[in-house]
């Protein structure tokens, strides 16, 4: 990554908001936005698609390079296209989220996902957003942020964020399946959910929406 590259990077654990405070952050600042666990969530539903053995390392790997991932911004989120197909809205099913854990924990799979977003952040300034951009992806990143919150707030979050969407919510179980998610990502061997050593960590339990974002943006004013 040139020196030059402005980059902000901003990761932590699974409905902690980043997301939406992410893609905010980006259009205040006029910067791209970059959804990477859009990125794990597609090559997951292309294996799904192509009915790949998902115990299979090897062909996991085959199947992602043969991938042809395009992403754009709408107002609406992000547009996700695989080989063609507008899979936006199948890559967040409860189908992908079960086993996406098959790729993101498989090395060759992420270095190729990897590259794909450090080629995305080089050619523009950009607010990226995942587990491990700041300890990977962008190490050299000026403005490093990870978001947290309580798990009860989290799991909260996800169930108006499904209410909303007209779906009916199982408080307990969402909370369950964020806690074990936490958990697969905190411990895996690579590319471990943890906080960069530069890091600003910001507890966003407490805290409304709007102070989230005007607090990165008033980070990534100071630091880049
Ligand atoms: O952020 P989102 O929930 O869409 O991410 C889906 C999954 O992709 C996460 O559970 C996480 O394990 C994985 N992921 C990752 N590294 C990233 C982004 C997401 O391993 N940079």
């Amino acid at each position: 990554m040139s020196e030059a590259t402005q980059i902000v990077a901003i990761d932590g654990p699974a409905g902690a908001g980043k997301s939406s405070s992410a893609r905010t952050v980006a259009e205040k600042l006029g910067f791209a936005f970059l959804d990477t666990g859009a990125m794990y969530r597609a090559a997951t539903w292309w294996a799904l698609h192509q009915h790949v053995d998902l115990e299979d390392p090897e062909a996991l790997v085959e199947s992602t390079r043969r991938m042809e991932l395009q992403m754009e911004d709408t107002p609406k989120g992000t547009r996700v296209l695989v080989n063609g197909h507008d899979v936006s809205d199948a890559i967040r099913t409860p189908e992908v989220t079960r086993v996406i854990f098959r790729l993101d924990q498989n090395s060759a799979v992420r270095r190729q996902l990897v590259e794909l977003q450090r080629r995305f952040g080089e050619r523009q300034p950009t607010v990226a957003e995942g587990r491990d951009i700041g300890t990977v992806v962008f190490p050299k990143a000026k403005c490093k942020v990870f978001l947290d919150a309580s798990i009860e707030e989290r799991a909260q979050r996800r169930a108006r964020q499904l209410e909303e969407k007209g779906a009916k919510v199982d408080l307990e179980q969402l909370r369950a399946e964020i806690h074990e998610r936490d958990e697969k990502t905190r411990n895996r061997a690579d590319s471990p959910l943890r906080p960069a050593e530069d890091a600003v960590i910001l507890d966003t339990t407490n805290l409304t929406f709007d102070a989230v974002v005007d607090e990165i943006v008033r980070l990534a004013r100071e630091k880049l």
